[in-house]
Parts: structure tokens; C-alpha cells; sequence
């Protein structure tokens, strides 16, 4: 269960009580905020709190008295340009503080994130609880043999069954000796934060993750790329969802230009003109290796 009822209901209380601000508030933003989106089998993702919108975007790289805001096709058209030119500090100006309920192995890889600031659940002094993260059938996929660090076709039958059933009993038998360790049953009981070391990777864990505009797009770009792992990918899915109401100018931008656009080197580029003046470019002929000629031709479809 993401939530319990009770956590839900802390949640809807929130969402029914309303202060009046003078600050800018985004309405798309609004009516996300708290609300709590299942991803995986415990998982979630919910806004605790946001931070300007996209005029504050503008307001700031306009250095403005006001709200900074011209016309909508101005602001937007502002906004293209500093995404397209990298002009990122007024995207810095923008913040959000995500809870996130996530498995550890996740966690380790979110962590790497270094540009956000990190509050995370204590195990050594509170109860980690028996939830564990099981991937659904279809995603137990094989190991790539193309890719070292991605995933081929699923497993299926006798070798799923098996394998969702170690999952599952072994996620129990280290929680069981956990909570058996921790008990203090008329003794004192291990600490928790001896007894935790016994736990799978697959134990779900909690932060609070705040993190400003444009270093969340930069998280965004690498973990909702079809190239970042699924489980760290659909949580990323989810904060695009949220982004994209929140500030809806800066999330196109950022689709069209980080998402969707793609860079070249100069030898790239220098194929491409040669191949619109009709010359058949080869890879042998691009100046290119293997790899990035294969890329290259993913780019270009
Ligand atoms: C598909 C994929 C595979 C990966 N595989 C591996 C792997 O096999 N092993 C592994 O260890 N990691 C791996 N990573 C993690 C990756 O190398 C980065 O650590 C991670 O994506 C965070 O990116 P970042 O450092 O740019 O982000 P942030 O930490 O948010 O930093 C943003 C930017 O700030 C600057 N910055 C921040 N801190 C410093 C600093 N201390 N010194 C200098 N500049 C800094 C850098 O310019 C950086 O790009 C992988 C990531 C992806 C998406």
C-alpha cells in the first residue's frame, strides 16, 4: 500500500485548508500539491511544497520590480530562449520539495543526484516496515546481451516463478530475523541501526528531495530516458506529470529541446551538410567509430 487511510486522510485535511498568500502560486501546481501518486507496488510521489511558477522564471531573468511578465507569447518565447541558449540560472529560481516513498536500490541511484537537498527516514531510530519492492511479471527481464546495464526480453514460466518467489521469501526471512533481532522479548534487543544491515535493497525507504527547477530538469532528462532503469524512470514519469502543470512554458521548452532535441559533435554536423548537398555518407567516410555512427543514425531515424 502507497499510503495507509489514515496517511490519506492527514493528506485530504491539507488539501481542504486554504491561507492567503501574496505569492505567486501556480494554479496547475495547486492542484497537485500533497496529493500522494502511486508508483511501483509501495511506492509514491507527492509535492509537499513549490516555489514560483513560470513568470517567476521571466521576473528573474528580467531582474524585474513586478511580476516580470510581459505578454504569454513573450514570457514563453523568454523562456525558449534561455532553454535553448542554457541560460539556466533563472530556472534555479523555481524550487520544489518532493516526499518520495522508494525502494533503497532506487535511492541509491537518485542519491547521485547531488544538486538537491536530502532529508531521509532514520532506520536507526525508527521501524523500517515490511514492504518490499516486487516487480510486476513483465518486468523481470533477462540481462541484455547487447547492453551491460539494461535489460533484454522477460522471463517467463518456471524461470519467473522462481524468481519472484526468491524475491519474495527472501525479502521475508531477512525481515522476520529483523524484527526478531530488534525484539527485545524481556532482553534488550539489537539497535536498529545494527539490525537494519540485514535488509534486501529492495526495502522501501522515504525522503523528503528538494531540489531547484534546473537541476530537477537535469534529473529529469537522464531518469526519464528510456536508457535510465524502469524502476527509477517511472518515478521521474511521474514528476514530468507534475512539472508539466506546474510550470507548463518551461516543461515544453524542455521537451523540445533536452527530451526531444539531441546534440551533435562538429563531425555530426559536418556529415549532415554534406549528406543535404547529396554526398552518400558512409560510416566509413563520416570520421565517425562505430558507436557513434549507430548513434548518429538513431538521431537522424
Ligand atoms: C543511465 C545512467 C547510468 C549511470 N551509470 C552509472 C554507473 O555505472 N556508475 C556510477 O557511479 N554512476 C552512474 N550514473 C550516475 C551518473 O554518473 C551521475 O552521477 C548522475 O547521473 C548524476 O548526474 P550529475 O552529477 O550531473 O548530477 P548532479 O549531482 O545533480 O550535478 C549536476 C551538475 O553539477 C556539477 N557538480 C555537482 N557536484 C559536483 C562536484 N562535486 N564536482 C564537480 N561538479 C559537480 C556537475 O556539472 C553536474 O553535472 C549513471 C547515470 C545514468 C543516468
Amino acid at each position: 500500500m502507497s499510503v495507509t487511510p489514515e496517511q490519506a486522510a492527514e493528506i485530504e485535511a491539507l488539501r481542504a485548508e486554504t491561507r492567503p498568500t501574496l505569492r505567486a502560486t501556480s494554479a496547475g501546481m495547486e492542484a497537485h500539491l500533497y496529493t500522494a501518486y502511486p508508483v511501483l507496488d509501495h511506492g509514491f510521489v507527492r509535492v509537499v511544497d513549490y516555489m514560483g511558477d513560470d513568470a517567476a522564471i521571466c521576473q528573474a531573468a528580467r531582474v524585474s520590480y513586478g511580476r516580470g511578465t510581459k505578454s504569454v507569447q513573450n514570457d514563453e518565447g523568454l523562456i525558449r530562449y534561455l532553454m535553448r541558449h542554457w541560460h539556466s540560472t533563472p530556472f534555479e529560481m523555481c524550487e520544489i520539495k518532493l516526499h518520495v516513498k522508494l525502494p533503497v536500490f532506487v535511492a541509491r541511484q537518485w542519491i547521485r543526484h547531488r544538486t538537491a537537498n536530502v532529508n531521509e527516514y532514520s532506520a536507526r531510530y525508527s521501524i523500517l516496515d515490511r514492504e518490499f519492492y516486487i516487480p510486476e511479471r513483465d518486468a523481470l527481464a533477462a540481462q541484455s546481451v547487447v547492453n551491460n546495464q539494461g535489460r533484454g526480453e522477460a522471463l517467463t514460466g518456471e524461470e519467473a516463478d522462481r524468481v519472484l518467489r526468491y524475491l519474495r521469501d527472501d525479502a521475508m526471512r531477512a525481515y522476520d530475523h529483523y524484527e526478531e533481532m530488534i525484539s527485545s522479548d524481556g532482553q534488550q534487543g539489537l539497535a536498529r541501526e545494527l539490525a537494519r544491515m540485514n535488509l534486501p535493497a529492495n526495502i522501501y525507504t522515504q525522503w523528503y528531495w528538494k531540489v531547484d527547477l534546473h537541476n530537477l530538469l537535469h534529473f529529469l532528462r537522464l531518469r526519464a530516458d528510456a536508457h535510465a532503469q524502469y524502476e527509477i524512470r517511472v518515478y521521474a514519469d511521474e514528476i514530468c506529470k507534475v512539472v508539466a502543470d506546474w510550470v507548463p512554458f518551461a516543461f515544453r521548452a524542455f521537451e523540445d529541446y533536452r527530451m526531444g532535441g539531441a546534440t551533435l559533435s562538429s563531425t555530426a554536423l559536418d556529415c549532415v551538410r554534406r549528406m543535404l548537398k547529396g554526398e552518400e555518407v558512409t560510416q566509413e567516410t563520416s570520421g565517425m567509430s562505430k558507436g557513434e555512427w549507430r548513434e548518429f543514425q538513431a538521431v537522424l531515424g
